[in-house]
């Protein structure tokens, strides 16, 4: 299974089922066939936040807390981001907004070259349920579905059926984390370690070009978690997916391509 294999869906205005990739755009742009010279040109990011900035209202009623202040971040297609930052720096509220969950209050949030604030909350929710696959430091299975009814969840929810391919797609994810023979049981049946395998599996079943994952091993003791580290990243490389991941685990950072540090509202390089 590979990103470039996605098949293209048409959602009003708007395909988010496989997009153009850069030198695509750069033909649409130029309305001539990339050459020698402009493929030398740097690839364009997939998902981007330019000077993004966020607050929340304060809990005692006074004036608001600014979580990102002219935050920046581009990450390329298939690359592996880390996000390393103490509780609170506002990790989380970067993967919302990249997401598509939350809107800045300044700056922009691009997807394929796409400003995703001029979308109106339809478009969003199908960008959402299309293009990102979001992993949770809990699970969120639902207990009383089997293992492969979870993972179809996401393929349920762009219609009333679930596509055979979506099925055999969604057998052979499980069969690639070593869940062949949990296929049919209830999540209560399994351990932390396995029901995280799940939730992997499910966020990947729409072939996503952006997998999310906010601290998905924070809730693991240490073998599962570094066993799902592996998956993730192992996974991301397979498919081709873009991946950014809020993590504490140096383990699971030091597998990303890229480190980035959250600090005073903004990204910066990490080690
Ligand atoms: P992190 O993931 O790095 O721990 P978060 O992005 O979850 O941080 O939150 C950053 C700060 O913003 C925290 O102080 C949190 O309490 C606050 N915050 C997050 N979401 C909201 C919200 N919806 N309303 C008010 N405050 C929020
Ligand atoms: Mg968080």
């Amino acid at each position: 299974m590979t990103g470039a294999g996605l098949p293209a869906v048409k959602h009003g205005a708007i395909d988010f089922g496989a997009p153009p990739s850069a030198s695509d755009r750069l033909y649409r742009l130029t309305n001539r066939p990339p050459d020698a010279t402009v493929s030398c040109m740097p690839a364009a990011p997939l998902i981007e936040l330019e000077g993004v900035s966020k607050s929340y209202p304060s809990a005692d009623g006074g004036e608001a807390v600014s979580i990102l202040k002219d935050a920046s971040l581009g990450v390329l297609r298939g690359e592996s981001v880390a996000i390393l930052g103490p509780s609170g720096s506002g990790k989380s509220t970067i993967l919302n907004l990249l997401g598509g969950l939350d809107r800045p209050d300044r700056g922009v949030v691009r997807f394929d070259g796409r400003d995703l604030g001029g979308l109106p909350e339809p478009e969003l929710a199908r960008f959402r349920n299309r293009s990102v696959g979001f992993v949770f430091q809990q699970h969120h299975l639902l207990p009383h579905a089997t293992v492969l009814e979870n993972v179809l969840i996401p393929a349920l929810a762009s219609g009333n059926s679930v596509p055979d391919e979506a099925v055999a797609r969604a057998r052979r994810l499980i069969e690639r984390v070593g869940l062949q023979t949990r296929m049919d049981q209830l999540p209560g049946r399994l351990s932390g370690g396995e029901r995280q395998r799940v939730a992997l599996v499910r966020a990947l079943v729409n072939q996503p070009a952006v997998v999310l994952a906010d601290e998905p091993t924070g809730a693991l003791d240490r073998g599962n978690a570094s066993e799902v580290a592996r998956l993730l990243v192992e996974l991301n490389q397979e498919t081709g997916a873009t991946l950014v991941i809020v993590t504490h685990s140096i383990e699971l950072a030091g597998l990303c391509r890229r480190r980035l540090e959250l600090r005073d509202g903004r990204l910066f390089a990490a080690a």
